[in-house]
């Protein structure tokens, strides 16, 4: 089963693809994590996007895209997988697409979280892990970005008629519930 879960910072969406892949024993590939990693360990790679990591500003399409798909080529996503912050523009999406069709295979489920707008600066502001970028300003910006850049990966995915809107509001295990409902149904 290949997942893309979608949806503002905030949404949840990495706690949900935890969840998912836990479920349906599939590795959760996200692109946050690898980089927030790399800045951790101090790798070349690290060290260029760390400023731009910790403004909310986004690494480099090129960058990106190369990351994802030499780490989709690896053995253990050849049986599916949930993509937690990828694709996050229309030309990462393009090229996640075309990865796919040059490798004969599909989307399975394309799940956007959905929280008002007022409730997502509160939950990144409380949820205390620490992160780098999430300060008032890196939120701002990242919910600038979403709309302005990863917004229109939605449009481009309910063109193809692949979107699931979950609603995002509630507790965890309700909105887990949610996605499970669609997923097996
Ligand atoms: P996330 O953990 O998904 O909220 O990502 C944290 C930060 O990593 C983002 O604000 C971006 O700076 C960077 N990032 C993660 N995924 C991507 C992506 N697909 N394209 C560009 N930048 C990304």
């Amino acid at each position: 089963m290949r997942i893309i879960i979608f949806g503002p910072p905030g949404a949840g969406k990495g706690t949900q693809a935890d969840n998912i892949a836990d479920e349906y024993g599939i590795p959760h590939l996200s692109t946050g994590e690898i980089f927030r990693a790399a800045i951790r360990n101090g790798t070349t790679l690290g060290r260029q996007i760390k400023t731009r990591m910790d403004t909310g500003r986004l690494v480099p399409d090129d960058t990106v895209v190369e990351l994802v798909e030499k780490e989709l080529n690896k053995p253990e996503y050849e049986d599916g997988y949930v993509l937690d912050g990828f694709p996050r523009t229309l030309p990462q999406a393009e090229a996640y697409d075309e990865f796919l069709e040059a490798n004969g295979e599909c989307l399975d489920a394309f799940l956007v979280l959905v929280v008002p707008e007022e409730e997502l600066v509160s939950r990144i502001l409380s949820r205390g892990q620490g992160r780098s970028d999430d300060t008032e300003e890196g939120v701002i910006n990242r919910l600038h970005i979403y709309r302005n850049e990863t917004r229109p990966v939605l449009d481009h995915y309910i063109d193809q008629g692949k979107v699931t809107k979950i609603d995002g509001v509630g507790t965890i295990d309700e909105i887990f519930g949610r996605i499970k409902e669609e997923l097996d149904g």
